[in-house]
């Protein structure tokens, strides 16, 4: 709890007025190829959080700040896929990734465009295991539920 807190203000340190709606896509020229989420258009209020994360160094206070954002039930394509990029292209190893990743794909708020979005961005994992884990969890999620 402490460390969430901790980092609660880190986000607020270096958040910039402006949000991501200042953000224009330059990852395209840096060779990765096309980004969707930093198209820019249509940043959601969860985008801001997305790209705080981006600014963090390690993976553990990334997923910390993440992982809220991959479950909440208002999160909007947009953002799913905008959360898919971060995750897959900022964080430096599979175990975080598929922490979060895993809380995506159990989202029930998760679109069949972000379903898409998140299998095919699966190959952007390398390990196996994390990735199955990821695979299993949207499975969970087709699966009826017993509340
Ligand atoms: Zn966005």
């Amino acid at each position: 709890m402490a460390r969430f807190g901790m980092c609660a203000a880190l986000v607020l340190l270096i958040l910039p007025g402006g949000g991501c709606v200042t953000v224009v896509s330059s990852r395209g020229a840096s060779g990765q190829g096309p980004v969707p989420g930093d198209s820019a258009v249509e940043h959601g209020p969860n985008c801001e959080t997305l790209q705080a994360a981006r600014s963090m160094t390690s993976d553990i206070f990334k997923s910390d700040v993440l992982e809220p954002v991959a479950a909440r039930r208002d999160l909007t394509t947009h953002e799913q896929i905008h959360l898919v990029d971060v995750v897959i292209h900022d964080f430096s190893s599979d175990i975080f990734r598929k922490d979060v990743l895993v809380l995506l794909a159990r989202n029930p708020a998760l679109s069949p465009e972000g379903r898409a979005y998140l299998v095919d961005n699966l190959k952007g994992m390398s390990s196996d295991i994390f990735r199955s884990d990821v695979v299993e969890a949207l499975q969970e999620e087709r699966a009826p539920r017993t509340k």
